[in-house]
């Protein structure tokens, strides 16, 4: 190569550099016309979320998409069932917390649908390990407990919030729901836990761009009055939407503040925090 031809390839390589750098925030668009090009401009931006960085929740509405909710239920946020005979969105005295035990756990007692497969079930139970693993929360087979979790293969990613008593179902398709920050995900919704942006106080901590969200969805971004637990916002939380949720054309709908750059959500399963929430909430470490 002359020296000619080196520098011109290095000016256009700046050049490049240069442009693909201009869109701070760029767009994500699943749809099949812009998806070679987003793909072109993520390869050059930092910035941009590639498949490392689809978070659970993403990986939820991507599998919810399609689905249409089962009779009697309707679903809020994207992924927490509301049965519409008895709702546990409020519980008053807490009666949607799992009960702790005398000594001091508090065992979840589930069901695992024979539908599963073993890969299936090691991904399940690793998301109940992640949990239990750093809390004092343990997920138990059901051997006679009037109140569990019928984990099942349904359409879609879901579950109730908290305890609703009897048999309450918690659905993981399979295979779309089978990843362990997945299933993490839902049995956080289980023991009592909503979206981390849906939190009273998370106008402080991100921007809600309502002009991207999908106008059937902006519903999904209502804050909710939540028990905060003396914990900070979490944006590193595996129940953090993705910034670009419920998107209407691909721009992003949520922006961290005051630095639009901090990554939001994950998922590989609980955070550190969204660990030590659940020792706060259930009173971990009392005994
Ligand atoms: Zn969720």
């Amino acid at each position: 190569m002359t020296k000619a031809m080196y520098s011109t390839v290095m000016l256009l390589s700046i050049l490049y550099c240069f442009l693909s750098q201009v869109s701070p925030l760029p767009v994500k668009n699943s749809t099949g016309a812009n998806e070679g090009k987003v793909r072109l401009k993520r390869k050059y931006s930092d910035e941009m979320p590639d498949y490392d960085d689809i978070t659970a929740m993403d990986q939820i509405l991507e599998v919810n998409r399609m689905f249409r909710a089962p009779r009697g239920l309707s679903f809020r946020e994207g992924d927490i069932a509301v049965s519409h005979v008895r709702s546990a969105i409020n519980c008053p005295g807490n009666a949607c917390l799992w009960p702790k035990s005398v000594d001091g756990f508090v065992y979840v007692p589930y069901l695992l649908s024979p539908l599963y497969d073993d890969m299936d079930r090691i991904t399940i139970e690793t998301g109940m390990q992640d949990i239990a693993t750093g809390t004092c929360v343990k997920f138990i087979p059901r051997t006679h407990e009037a109140s569990f979790l019928d984990i099942q293969p349904r359409y879609g990613c879901w579950s109730f919030l908290g305890q609703t008593g009897g048999s309450q179902t918690l659905s993981l398709q399979t295979p779309g729901c089978m990843w362990s920050g997945v299933a993490s995900h839902e049995f956080m919704h289980a023991l009592g836990f909503v979206h981390e942006q849906s939190r009273s106080d998370r106008d402080h901590y991100v921007t809600i761009v309502w002009k991207n969200v999908m106008r059937d969805y902006m519903h999904n971004f209502r804050k909710q009055v939540t028990n905060n637990l003396n914990s900070p916002y979490d944006y590193n939380s595996v129940m953090h939407y993705g910034r670009y949720a419920f998107s209407e054309d691909g721009g992003p709908t949520i922006i961290p503040k005051p630095d639009p750059y901090i990554p939001i959500g994950q998922r590989d399963g609980p955070s550190a925090l969204d660990l030590h929430k659940i020792n706060v909430l259930y009173n971990c470490g009392a005994n």
